[in-house]
């Protein structure tokens, strides 16, 4: 694989990535890529003890630290829980992250997730992919990056439990066999220490690395590997048709149409 791969991973909260494609980035990391994570918020309410600015200072702590397990970079952009907004000032920092990255193969939020956090990051990328050529489009920095000069190649994770709001499963078409950087995935979450108390109190999850192996052997057997994650690619006009993520990984990758 060349040096020149280049991964942003954009999620809304930290420790979404980790939940979400940590196993996937791992294999791209091993094999050359350079991987960014960021995320929109410090996860500034993720905490029923700490008031926000003190919880927010820790999680970007942890998301540093889980980054550096893979040798990634990390970047916050800073805005707040539940209020990740589509609007200009939002899609404007999206951009500019992207422009500066300038990625070839990106991930996010499946369109359809479990909270609007999630949702509406996942269509901020979505545009930024889109609309990053466009020059006339303008994100108001100081030194704004150049234009991309190609729409990246975009994939969407599975919604967070496999299941959209209704309850209805999501089936991915892209399954990552994860089994050689499961323990990789498992440190990464386990940096994101301030968030076991959280996740029980709030949504009955016990261990995050219990419901973590869940989602992975879940989605592995959709498949016939042991432990996987799970992706969509984003195939709508104008985005790149070909699976970069499969010529990549090769046969780690198993597809199924859906
Ligand atoms: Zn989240």
């Amino acid at each position: 694989m060349s040096q020149s791969l280049r991964v942003l991973a954009l999620f809304a909260h930290p420790d979404d990535a980790e939940f979400l494609c940590a196993g996937t980035l791992s294999l791209l990391a091993d094999r050359g890529a350079v991987v960014h994570i960021a995320t929109m918020t410090a996860g500034d309410c993720g905490s029923t003890i700490l008031p926000p600015q003190k919880i927010s200072r820790l999680r970007v702590k942890e998301a540093w630290r889980a980054a550096s397990v893979l040798g990634a970079q990390y970047t916050c952009l800073k805005e707040k829980d539940l209020l990740v907004f589509y609007d200009r000032p939002r899609l404007s920092k999206v951009m500019e992250l992207l422009r500066r990255l300038d990625p070839s193969l990106v991930f996010t939020h499946s369109p359809s997730d479990y909270m609007l956090d999630h949702e509406t990051t996942s269509r901020l990328c979505q545009t930024a992919c889109f609309g990053g050529m466009a020059p006339n489009f303008r994100t108001g920095a100081k030194k704004p990056a150049k234009p991309l000069r190609t729409i990246p190649h975009l994939y969407y994770t599975q919604p967070t439990g496999s299941t959209d709001i209704l309850g209805k499963e999501t089936i991915p078409s892209l399954c990552v066999n994860i089994g050689e950087t499961l323990g990789r995935k498992e440190q990464m979450l386990a940096c994101h220490e301030s968030q076991q108390a959280w996740l029980k109190s709030q949504q009955g999850i016990s261990g995050p690395s219990d419901s973590m192996r869940k989602m992975a052997a879940w989605t592995g057997a959709l498949v016939g590997f042991p432990w996987a994650e799970g992706f969509r690619q984003h195939l709508g006009q104008g985005f790149p048709p070909n699976d970069l993520l499969s010529t990549k990984l090769g046969e780690l990758v198993r597809r199924r149409e859906v």
